[in-house]
């Protein structure tokens, strides 16, 4: 493994390890992704295997220009375009009927296929040398905290990828929200780094369907929402805004142990109750966007250290704290 600058001479050498069919973690706004030549299927099939992702699971395929969803897209409604002008670039997916020269396996056999157009300068400018969609997951053994900057790409891969680009750490810090646009309605299928505030202005009203208890295996609608995943090692327990510690102290409380909650003035409020070696704030300015973007970082911050357990506390249920909750539920144990 290769670790690269951003200057442009690496960019172009990333660019064309993608053509050649190596493996590329690049820095995108949402967290890093693991990058390979769409249409290359060896490549794609070597991304499966770097992450130990199940090949059921399918790929976000990564555009640098509008226009470029017509080499994956079969057609593209007049919503998705709407979306794609107003949001994109930017951390939002659109599900599309796909186009029959993506090979099967980076959609995982599914007639859709997952089309982003990233903001970061550096992913925008490696998918344009490189001249081909990228197909990307985040850079990560599948099922585990996804990485917000280089570091964690090379602890948790280290020679299973072949070239690891450094644009220091994410802004958003939390995957893109992805929505179906094939049916009569669009769908949310995962919460994240666009608001589905942002998202309603554009298109009107979006179906959220149901948490369901399925599980890895099943033919899911989006594969990747499995209830366990994006899962720290440390035990993390998840309960709602303002009921640590009380819920925590009738579980019985690990020792060292660690409180995540929201605000300084909540981290406050709990380290007077003496019962955690530790209390992190997720957002030192109360500021949900802060939140997510140093959300996994923290999580990785508490696997590298003596923790026995995480007892954290949800976020505000608007824009951003979607996605937060989201991944701290899933990160959860159940
Ligand atoms: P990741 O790249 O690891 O952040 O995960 C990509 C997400 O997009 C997963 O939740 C996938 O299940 C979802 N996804 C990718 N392709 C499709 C598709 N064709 N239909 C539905 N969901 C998809
Ligand atoms: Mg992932």
């Amino acid at each position: 493994m290769e670790i690269l600058s951003t200057q442009e001479s690496d960019l172009a050498r990333a660019a064309r390890a993608l053509r050649e069919g190596k493996l590329v973690a690049i820095p995108t706004e949402t967290v890093y992704g693991l990058g390979a030549n769409a249409f290359d299927e060896v490549a794609v099939a070597r991304v499966f295997e770097a992450k130990a992702r199940p090949t059921f699971d399918p790929l976000i395929i990564h555009i640098a220009r509008i226009e470029d969803i017509g080499l994956v897209a079969r057609e593209v409604p007049e919503s998705a375009r709407s979306l794609a002008r107003a949001l994109w670039p930017g951390p939002l997916t659109m599900i599309l009927p796909k186009k029959s020269e993506v090979p099967d396996i980076v959609t995982a056999g599914l007639p859709t296929v997952a089309v982003r157009f990233p903001e970061h300068p550096v992913a925008r400018r490696i998918i344009e040398l490189a001249g081909v969609p990228v197909a990307a997951p985040s850079a990560n053994p599948f099922g585990y905290i996804s990485p917000t900057t280089a570091a964690h790409v090379i602890d948790m891969l280290q020679d299973r990828v072949d070239f690891v680009v450094d644009g220091g750490p994410c802004d958003v810090g939390v995957e893109s929200t992805v929505i179906d646009m094939t049916g009569a309605r669009p769908v949310l299928l995962r919460p994240g780094g666009m608001a589905l505030e942002a998202i309603e202005a554009v298109i009107g009203p979006v179906v959220i369907p149901p948490r369901t208890p399925h599980s890895v295996g099943h033919a899911l609608s989006s594969p990747g929402q499995t209830l366990s995943h994006y899962a720290p090692s440390t035990p993390l327990y998840l309960f709602e805004e303002g009921s640590l510690p009380d819920a925590a102290r009738s579980m019985g409380i690990a020792r060292p142990s660690v409180a995540l909650v929201y605000t300084p003035a909540r981290a406050r409020e709990i380290e007077a109750h003496h019962l955690f070696d530790a209390v992190e704030v997720l957002a030192p300015d109360g500021d949900l966007r802060e939140a997510a973007a140093r959300l996994f970082s923290i999580l990785h911050e508490f696997d590298a250290g003596q923790f026995r357990a995480i007892y954290a506390e949800r976020v505000p249920e608007a824009g951003l704290g979607r996605a937060i909750n989201d991944r701290l539920y899933r990160a959860s144990k159940k």
